[in-house]
């Protein structure tokens, strides 16, 4: 491992892994990704998440922001293996009250170009068979669909690489060298590493970093059940990782895929 680099990100999760891969495609390439965990299975949140990607959001920035995520991720690959599944999206409708939401959602959807529509239970059905027939409407974004995001660390790490930038796992950062209010450095458990910037990406352990260097991000982390079903026997037979969309119940607070 180098023992310098102008920039230094902590974490490689999807964060540091695209900001790196971002670095490097605009021409910033002297940066070193250090990670705690193995790499790209680090165990942060990254490599838990099931990966469902809605652009419509009623801010057009973060819609902006989940285009270009589908973009970018239909274009990677890791092992041959995609990291993106373009299976579409429905967000269902279990009251009035939802499906009055999901009518304004769709507006807020196309005001912002992304192509969207409000489907008939029985059309909705027609997508997931597996859906209850009591749900009163469904919102499609057939643009929308779910990721594989160790996949897509991994592809966009591989990039950076072969650009210069380098990834090592497996080394935890303990602390940080300022010098009159300027970084210089910092430690880790494989010793000290200068640096001109340091980002922290380290997702929820980031209010641990940053008190490191005696400030504070406001960050909260949030637990997130996940439940691996048995095998389904109306999915007997099935031979697609991914075939349907990505399901939302908001009213429950629950996605399905
Ligand atoms: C169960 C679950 C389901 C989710 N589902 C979705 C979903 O469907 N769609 C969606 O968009 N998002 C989903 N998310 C959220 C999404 O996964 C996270 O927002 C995203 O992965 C955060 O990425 P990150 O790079 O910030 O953090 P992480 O992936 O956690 O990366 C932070 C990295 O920092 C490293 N690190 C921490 N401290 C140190 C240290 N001192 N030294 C060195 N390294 C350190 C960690 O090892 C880790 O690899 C889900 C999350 C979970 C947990």
């Amino acid at each position: 491992m180098t023992d310098r680099a102008r920039v230094v990100i902590i974490g490689a999760g999807i964060v540091g892994a695209s900001t790196a891969y971002h670095l490097a495609q605009s021409g910033c390439t002297d940066v070193l990704v250090v990670d705690q965990g193995p790499l790209f299975d680090t165990g942060g949140s990254t490599s838990h998440a099931p990966g469902g990607v809605f652009q419509v959001n009623y801010s057009k920035t973060m819609t902006e922001f989940a285009r270009y995520t589908t973009q970018l991720y239909s274009g990677l690959e890791s092992d041959g293996l995609p990291a993106w599944y373009p299976v579409g999206s429905l967000e269902v409708a279990w009251s009035n009250e939802r499906l009055i939401d999901l009518r304004r959602k769709l507006g807020v959807a196309r005001s912002w170009g992304v192509a969207a529509d409000l489907l008939s239970p029985q059309h909705a059905n027609d997508l997931i068979p597996l859906l209850s027939s009591q749900i009163q409407g469904a919102l499609h974004v057939p643009s929308d669909g779910i990721a594989r995001a160790v996949r897509a660390v991994e592809a966009m790490a591989s990039d950076s690489e072969s650009m210069g930038v380098e990834f090592v796992g497996n080394v935890v950062v303990t602390g940080f060298d300022i010098v009159d209010g300027r970084i210089r450095g910092l430690q880790t458990s494989k010793g000290p590493i200068e640096a001109e910037q340091i980002l922290i990406a380290t997702g929820i352990w980031a209010p641990t970093t940053g008190a490191m260097a005696g400030i504070t991000i406001p960050l909260i982390p949030m637990q997130h059940q996940y439940a691996v079903t048995t095998p389904l026997e109306q999915l007997a037979g099935e031979t697609e990782e991914v075939r349907h969309p990505v399901l939302r119940h908001q009213d429950r607070s629950m996605y399905f895929r």
